[in-house]
């Protein structure tokens, strides 16, 4: 009997390419292309979407991408079209000689937070079973890992949101702590809309007046790197005036006492002194955060990424734990992650401490149960290796060789100039990525790979809900998937079976290395998530004990994690429903119970002076995104946000002596980057802000500092210390004086 083929479906449902909404849409083949069509069923974003959701589908055509493999030519020293048989063994060859010269630890891998979690479950395993090397971590390190350490402190578990969005709009105060929604992930604005809607307090915490902050209720604008000033002084406040949850202390918390002493000693003047924002602003968010029967805190990059980040999130997770507002419906903290699998992709493997299911690297339990997966002795994985901007910083020193995928270093990382001199110091550098990025421009092999549409796998939104992500069309011919790559390269170093490259198949296998572990994937199938919308895990095989049960588990920035935290298991052979709501019978600590952490107020790492007056924070526009080496490629987010810019206050624009449009410079100790002035009152006088989307003369990071916080590793983007000039004519940001990469041109 023969069978016609099924036709195919009129439209696939999947989920954006770009940030940690992972927001749901159609799409619709049209030819060789396909459209994004409104797709409502999805609970998270309910059919909108953002500029860059809209337009992703630009990015698949291949007038913008790379089509086949490039390799540099020894004689020309430009990148050459090249056989795939050929840039591979040319890569396994690269690889192979760094490790025999120098050892394994010369090898590095550089992964990315929107590789799939099957990508990055598979790299992790590819550097540590394949090339033996423990220097492995990734740009997800840049985005949210001072949250996750801070969050491994205090409640013994680290996922971003400990309850669905959903709940958002019925709290009855959120105070949003160094967030733009409004222009990082526009349709999760109508959460912060409906909670006001329905009577409830918007306080937000910047030091822009942001289109974010035009929707709060009291916006208290800090200098940048004092908000854990701030969030002490806040809880100084609720302190005096009586207004703490003693029995949620009593019962739920430990170390209440020294973090209450921390806290009294930044009484509001002083606080006021510290951060620019005045007592009466203080007193008023106190009383609206304690007047609301319940109330959430919600922080993303403003207070991680500073050199003290972690401490600042946990004097933000201190006050609402003192207020009892935590491991309770419609009351917590969490973190809104950036990048489109900023969960997942640390949760799997890629990061220099971490094993598949967070479990940590360190940890002899850990290392047992994966290395029994993988069919690998335990003794021979690596340890923990140099977190991103360390891995980074020793290239072509300690790191001769490296394989990156999915990541922009040359344009996202901190001190952007020097990230890059390291890596065209690099012995051999392979670059798997969609288009010729920044950093690919630099490869001595270029990979060509499948995008989003074009392959199917899972993310982890900030919601912790895992998701399915389906193939819709065929990658252009030439162009293989990151699975295939790592297939391929393993077969040539030695390793023909273990990286298959059917991505459920790898999605099995996580299943079991996660099984147990603190994010445990193991009660999550494809065929699941193809039938509902998204599983929160931790979820448990059936009849398993909830997260953390083996004990075998830890999260960074802990000591240990152990124990169910309200998720358990079903005992009864049901699959376990997945945990859209964490820690409400118990946190995730040995005890049950959320630790107050004692933390201080401390200056940034480079304090404003006489040759360097001025604060530079970074950020994002609406209408790129990240080192915008994809939307940089689309007409329509080109037309909407065409370049850089240095925005600061009229004051200080005269001070300088540049009007609106004008170019201005900007100078770190590390470098110099030149925009056009942005004027507006939306700043802080003694504060500046460049989007870091852009390479060249204006881009952002050749000024940041990469002062690393102590526990996460995370480098200090938001705060550095710079002084403006009016340039030299020859600096006019339209032809800037140094092309990005003069002497490695490609073919
Ligand atoms: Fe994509 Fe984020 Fe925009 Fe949603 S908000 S469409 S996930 S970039």
């Amino acid at each position: 009997m023969s069978h016609a083929p099924a036709p195919a479906p009129a439209s696939v449902p999947t989920h954006c390419p770009y940030c940690a909404l992972q927001c749901g849409m159609n799409l619709r083949r049209s030819g060789q292309t396909v459209e994004v069509v409104d797709r409502d069923d999805f609970p998270v974003n309910r059919g909108a979407l953002c500029g860059k959701g809209r337009t992703a589908p630009a990015v698949l055509s291949s007038r913008v991408r790379l089509t086949g493999p490039l390799v540099r030519h020894p004689a020309t020293g430009r990148l050459e079209p090249a056989a795939w048989e050929e840039a591979l063994r040319a890569t396994a060859d690269g690889l192979r000689r760094a490790r025999a010269r120098h050892g394994a630890d010369a090898v590095g891998v550089f992964g990315g937070g929107g590789l799939t979690n099957e990508k990055a479950y598979a790299l992790g395993k590819f550097a540590r079973v394949v090339l033996g090397t423990s220097q492995i971590d990734y740009n997800g390190r840049f985005c949210m890992s001072s949250a996750a350490a801070a969050h491994g402190r205090a409640f013994g578990l680290d996922r971003g949101l400990p309850f669905p969005l959903e709940d958002v709009p019925h709290t009855g105060c959120v105070l949003l702590v160094g967030s733009n929604l409004a222009e990082t992930m526009p349709p999760a604005l109508r959460y912060l809309t409906e909670l006001k809607d329905n009577g409830g307090t918007l306080i937000v915490v910047d030091p822009r007046r942001t289109k974010t902050a035009e929707q709060a209720d009291l916006h208290l604008a800090p200098r940048p790197g004092t908000d854990l000033a701030l969030a002490l002084g806040l809880l100084h406040l609720v302190v005096a005036q009586g207004r703490t949850d003693e029995e949620f202390i009593r019962e739920r918390t430990t170390g209440w006492e020294d973090a209450r002493a921390a806290a009294m000693a930044h009484w509001p003047e002083l606080v006021e002194r510290i951060t620019g924002v005045g007592v009466p602003q203080l007193r008023a968010a106190a009383a609206a955060f304690c007047d609301a029967p319940n109330a959430m805190v919600l922080t993303a990059r403003g207070p991680e990424q500073q050199s003290k980040g972690t401490d600042t999130v946990g004097a933000w997770i201190n006050l609402a734990l003192a207020t009892g507002n935590a491991g309770r419906p419609l009351a917590g903290y969490g973190c809104l992650t950036g990048q489109g699998n900023g969960q997942g992709g640390r949760e799997h493997g890629q990061k220099a401490d971490q094993l598949p299911g967070y479990r940590r690297l360190d940890d002899p339990l850990a290392r047992a149960h994966v290395a029994g997966v993988w069919g690998v002795d335990p003794d021979s994985l690596p340890g923990p290796g140099r977190s991103a901007y360390e891995l980074l910083d020793a290239l072509g020193r300690d790191v001769r060789a490296l394989l990156l995928m999915g990541s922009n270093p040359v344009v996202s990382a901190p001190r952007a100039g020097h990230v890059e001199g390291r890596l065209r110091s690099l012995d051999f550098l392979a670059v798997a990525d969609v288009v010729l990025s920044e950093t690919a421009e630099l490869a001595d092999v270029v990979l060509p790979v499948a995008q989003w549409a074009e392959e199917t796998g899972t993310t982890t939104n900030l919601e912790g809900r895992v998701l399915l992500r389906r193939r819709a069309l065929a990658p252009p011919p030439g162009v293989r998937s990151d699975l295939e790559v790592l297939h391929g390269l393993a077969g040539l170093l030695g390793y023909g079976k273990g990286f298959p490259t059917d991505p459920e198949e790898v999605f099995g296998e996580l299943r079991r290395a996660s099984s147990g572990g603190p994010a445990d994937y193991a009660g999550i199938s494809y065929r699941r998530l193809e039938e509902e919308q998204g599983v929160f895990w931790p979820c448990p095989e059936p009849g398993r004990a909830g997260q953390g049960a083996s004990g075998t588990g830890g999260t960074e920035g802990t000591e240990e994690t152990e124990g169910a935290s309200g998720t358990g298991g079903t005992g009864c052979g049901e699959p376990h429903p997945g945990t859209p709501r964490l820690f409400l019978d118990r946190f995730a600590t040995p005890d049950g119970r959320a630790r107050f952490v004692t933390v201080v107020h401390r200056e940034a790492a480079e304090p404003t002076d006489a040759e360097y007056p001025v604060v530079l924070t970074t950020g994002r526009v609406v209408a790129q995104y990240q080192s915008g080496a994809q939307t940089r490629r689309v007409d329509e987010l080109n037309e909407a946000a065409p370049g850089p810019f240095v925005q600061l206050h009229p004051q200080l624009a005269a001070r300088v002596g540049v009007a609106e449009g004008e170019a201005v410079a900007v100078v770190s100790r590390r470098g110099r980057a030149v925009a056009p002035a942005r004027v507006s009152e939306a700043i802080r006088p003694d504060t500046v802000f460049m989007p870091f989307h852009w390479p060249g003369a204006g881009r952002a990071n050749t000024l940041t500092n990469p002062a690393l916080d102590p526990t996460s590793r995370m480098p200090e983007f938001k705060v550095c210390a710079v002084r403006l000039e009016r340039p030299e004519h020859r600096e006019d940001p339209a032809h800037p004086a140094h092309p990005a990469h003069p002497e490695r041109a490609t073919g």
